[in-house]
């Protein structure tokens, strides 16, 4: 018997990235191993200094996680109890879990409902004297409005935080992501533009002083071993990791432009199979270069759900990122929010679907993607008449 079942589409290729580049990775992952520096070193200090100049920042600090990166960047700008941090409540939970964990509290602004990207214009009468930073988030690879949002911090000296963790290789103005901030954080979880297999992350900065006191943050506080200037923890990036991201930085640039030729074929693609007023494309600001981190479409909220059921059901992988906004999420009820306080966020959490995307998705991988999307589409419009 032949089997006729399409192959399954995964939502994305983690082992693609690492079998184009094997010998290579292998041979790093080995070189590491072998020279026994497996804490920090040369391998480290070689990804900072290339991680920096990819980004055109002066400096790069690698750190444990994307996570360990926005915790970084608020201890090295004193942000603690007491004070407010703004932030858009639809993002992944890191973004609001590191301030809270800094003892901070978060003031969400709601997001623009095209671009999911927290909205300058409600940023301003959410600004208190309490106000330590601004964290804007890139989400699924575009990049927020940082012109309007660096007006806004410029005008009331607060300090811009980058959330670019799904945004390495992104774009404001010509400016890489990277450089749109005091501080600017990114994740190399598997998933991200450029990911390694395991948890690592990094902070860029063209602050000398936040440079050196993110460097002393990330290895317990200590500029002088066994002197501890500040509380800070283990955060340091592994060495492996480091040499493998090596490995990777350089095919960066083809990675993006991979997702962003497979993002044009969906949009295309759509139309053809007349899915255009099902799905909501993807909006793409003209100010930037969105690198596709993830291909999001929005549909109508009561078909979202049974419409993950079906493509899973055919073998087609797809995520919500993200189901619940952040301000409705148990550990944060203290914060006193209610459903409604942001109603763009909330209608997105509701309406957003995540079809496959990964640099070296097919066309055919799409258009059987969109097939499956189709055949629901057509079973669901039948059973309504
Ligand atoms: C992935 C991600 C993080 C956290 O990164 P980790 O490396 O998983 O700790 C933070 N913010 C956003 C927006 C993310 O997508």
């Amino acid at each position: 018997m032949i089997d006729l079942t399409p192959a399954p589409v995964p939502l994305c290729d983690i082992l693609g990235q690492y079998q184009s580049l094997q010998p290579e990775i292998d041979a790093a992952v080995l070189r590491v191993l072998r020279s026994g520096q497996a804490i920090l070193g040369p391998e480290v200090a070689a990804f900072e200094r290339e991680t920096a100049d990819y980004c055109g920042a002066k400096f790069a600090l690698g750190c444990g996680s994307g996570t360990d990166a926005l915790l970084l960047a608020l201890h090295a700008l004193d942000v603690g109890p007491g004070d407010e941090v703004i932030l858009p409540p639809f993002t992944f939970f890191a973004t609001v879990g590191s301030v809270l964990r800094v003892g901070a509290k978060p003031v969400f602004v709601d997001i623009d409902p095209l671009t999911y990207n927290i909205d300058p214009t409600q940023i301003e009468a959410k600004i208190t004297p309490k106000t330590k930073a601004i964290m804007p988030v890139h989400l699924f690879g575009q990049c927020a409005d940082m012109g309007e949002i660096q007006a806004i911090a410029d005008e009331n000296r607060i300090p811009v935080i980058e959330d670019a963790a799904q945004s390495f290789g992104s774009s404001f103005d010509g400016k890489r992501c990277g450089t749109l901030g005091a501080v600017s954080c990114f994740s190399y979880y598997p998933s991200k533009n450029i990911g390694t297999l395991g948890d690592a992350g990094a902070v860029t900065t063209d602050d000398e002083a936040l440079h050196k006191k993110m460097t002393a943050l990330r290895n317990h506080g200590s500029e002088v071993k066994y002197y501890h200037k500040y509380v800070g923890w283990n955060a340091r990036i592994d060495a492996i990791h480091a040499a493998i991201l090596r490995v990777k930085l350089p095919h960066t640039e083809a990675w993006v432009e991979g997702r962003r030729a497979a993002a044009k074929r969906y949009d295309t693609l759509i139309e053809q199979y007349s899915l255009h007023g099902f799905f909501h494309r993807p909006t793409v600001m003209p100010y930037g270069r969105h690198t596709f981190n993830q291909y999001v479409v929005r549909v109508p909220a009561q078909h979202r759900d049974p419409l993950v059921k079906h493509l899973k059901a055919e073998g087609v992988g797809c995520e919500v990122y993200y189901p619940l906004s952040l301000h409705q999420q148990e550990c944060v009820q203290h914060l006193g929010h209610r459903e409604g306080d942001f109603p763009n966020s909330e209608a997105a959490a509701r309406a957003v679907l995540a079809l496959p995307m990964f640099p070296e998705i097919t066309e055919a991988q799409q258009r059987r993607v969109l097939d499956v999307c189709a055949g629901y589409v057509k079973q669901t419009l039948k059973m309504v008449a």
